[in-house]
């Protein structure tokens, strides 16, 4: 393993040895090439760079107690890529090239899987852009799908904890019957301002009501939001949020722990009514929310200064899985290195 400090490792990007890539010509894919250039050769005419034609991918893989390597739900994130394919028009990429190619990355660049003790994973991100020259507004012939990976730092570092975020009401990250449940780069671009002027008011980061009648929860940020009471897990239901995995297998485990689930639209009033309420995502599993301001109302939502006990059980029970402490009931882990 390489001698690297991975507990003071962050969200940012370390290079590695190898990535890997695939192209699209002719109407088909071709073999999957391995390289160590951390640089593209694109034409400046690429519907990518100029039309928005990239979408994105994101997954962890895990170095186990067990001494294994494990990814979780890899099967989902190819799912969820041919979603946002068939949203932007641009041809899917096969689950078994998209599996084989994020195996065969982690295999290649198993050395920068960070130890278990430091709480550091391998981040996993696949990239597919548009790359045929084209002025006029058409989707690309060509496309290039790779996979690099990058060492990234534990979400907690001072262990689980809560933080603040703020209602945003003067910005929208997607139209109700945008984008916004495919995961592609314009949705981001649209939201760093909001999330700009969170944090620069010492918020975690903006959070989201419908866009169109800014009555109903929609997203915290760039995580999806889930609220607890009664012994029921409720996320909501809306056009505009992406599917995250996160919270499709939070729900699936807050079932298997006894919980209700209820995926519904929230109503921004609900949240007065919440024991707890979380951000949840690939990054963070789950971020436990502290409060919620809504600066034109003026009101603000408690959920507690601690994480509260169904969010850390929820929490422990999805990082035991991944990490293959606590048994995969729903074959959602692959081993990738044994
Ligand atoms: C990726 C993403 C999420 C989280 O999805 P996971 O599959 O749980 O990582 C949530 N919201 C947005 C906008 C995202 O892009």
């Amino acid at each position: 393993m390489k001698n690297l400090d991975w507990s003071n490792l962050s969200f940012g990007y370390l290079p590695t040895d190898y990535n890997v890539r695939c192209f699209y010509r002719n109407g088909k894919w071709g073999e999957v090439e391995v390289s160590s250039d951390e640089y593209l050769k694109i034409h400046m005419a690429a519907t990518c760079l100029h039309y928005g034609q990239e979408a994105f991918e994101g997954l962890k893989a895990y170095r186990c107690p067990d001494g294994k390597v494990r990814l979780f739900c890899v099967e989902e994130n190819a799912a969820r890529l041919q979603r946002t394919c068939r949203g932007i028009v641009m041809p899917e990429v096969p689950t078994e090239l998209f599996v084989e190619m994020a195996k065969r990355v982690v295999r290649l660049n198993q050395e920068y899987v960070p130890t278990y003790e430091s709480g550091a994973t391998l981040y996993l991100r696949p990239l597919l852009i548009g790359t045929s020259a084209q002025v006029g507004v058409h989707p690309s012939k060509e496309y290039m799908f790779l996979i690099f990976v990058t060492p990234v730092g534990p979400y907690f570092k001072g262990g689980f904890s809560t933080n603040p975020y703020v209602i945003m009401r003067d910005y929208d990250r997607a139209a109700p019957l945008g984008t916004g449940t495919f995961k592609v780069g314009g949705n981001y671009a649209a939201s760093l301002k909001a999330n700009k002027i969170a944090h620069e008011k010492g918020y975690a980061s903006e959070f989201y009501l419908d866009s169109k009648e800014k009555k109903y929860v929609d997203e915290c940020g760039a995580a999806n939001f889930f609220g607890i009471k009664d012994n029921t897990y409720i996320t909501p239901l809306s056009s505009s949020i992406l599917p995250s995995i996160t919270n499709k297998s939070l729900m699936q485990i807050a079932e298997d722990l006894g919980m209700k689930v209820e995926r519904r639209p929230i109503p921004e009033e609900e949240l007065a009514t919440f024991e707890e309420a979380g951000a949840c995502g690939t990054a963070a599993v789950i971020s436990p929310i502290s409060h919620l301001d809504d600066l034109e109302t003026g009101k603000t939502y408690h959920f507690g200064e601690n994480p509260g006990p169904w969010s850390t059980k929820l929490y422990e029970t999805l990082r035991g899985i991944q990490y293959g402490t606590i048994e995969d009931r729903h074959g959602w882990t692959t081993v990738v290195i044994d």
